[in-house]
């Protein structure tokens, strides 16, 4: 699948995810954004579709926030879902994360609402809680919920398998660099700093047993997606 094309599969991928996600009961409401942290992770097909809106809509100044908190702490991730979901089947033991979410809110929060709402990325569009987080201190999210979030994790890790996967902030600022849009459009992806990790092809699915019968015809949506474009 070309680029162009990876960019196309991931729109139809987050409307899929949305029209179901809209049916769901949730306390989220617009300006509750308790849940906009500087953790949020993506990939750099996701970052290059924000680049793409901020451009269009010349909010590019945005990248400019980013660079004033990179030296702030955030949630670094070590491996990848797809990654973690072959450590899980073979038994094997997965590292430790740290991440709190009192390091801070996201950088590109204003006024409590999102400047890039229709671009964000997944790790955003897939937080959503059954009660209200600012009163619990925690999310509630259904089982079912969580397998599908992991599914859509899996597979957008999966049409971006090779380029780079890690926080946000450290995404946007990559992809903000010519060189680096320019290597992983082309597939030929430039070294990334120490903070990105490289994304892997999906093999095994983190859905449970309970959860596979009930999650099929996602999974047969998502891959019917591709099969479109190849
Ligand atoms: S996930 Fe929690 S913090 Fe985020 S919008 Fe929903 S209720 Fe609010
Ligand atoms: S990108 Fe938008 S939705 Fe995501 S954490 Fe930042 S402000 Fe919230």
């Amino acid at each position: 699948m070309n680029y162009t094309d990876k960019l196309a599969v991931l729109k139809k991928i987050y409307k899929i995810y949305d029209s179901m996600a809209n049916t769901w009961s949730t306390a989220c409401r617009r300006y509750c954004a308790a849940c906009c942290t500087c953790n949020v992770t993506m990939t750099t097909l996701e970052g290059d579709l924000i680049a793409e809106e901020l451009a269009a809509k010349d909010k590019t100044d945005l990248f400019d926030r980013l660079n004033t908190v990179s030296d702030n702490r955030r949630f670094l991730p070590g491996i990848t879902t797809n990654r973690l979901a072959e450590l899980c089947v073979q038994g094997q033991a997965i590292p430790d994360e740290e991440s709190d979410p009192h390091w801070g809110e996201c950088s590109l929060l204003v006024d409590n609402q999102c400047p890039l709402y229709p671009v964000r990325p997944f790790g955003c569009r897939c937080f959503v809680s059954t009660t209200d987080c600012r009163i619990n201190g925690y999310a509630d999210v259904d089982p079912f919920v969580i397998s599908v979030n992991n599914l859509f994790l899996q597979y957008i890790e999966h049409i971006d398998a090779g380029n780079f996967f890690g926080n946000m902030t450290d995404i946007l600022i990559f992809i903000n660099t010519t060189a680096h849009r320019q290597g992983i459009r082309e597939n030929v992806p430039k070294q990334a700093s120490g903070s990105l990790i490289v994304n892997q092809p999906l093999k095994v699915l983190l859905t449970p047993p309970e959860h596979r019968e009930k999650i099929s015809p996602i999974l047969n949506a998502l891959l019917q997606i591709q099969d479109d474009y190849v």
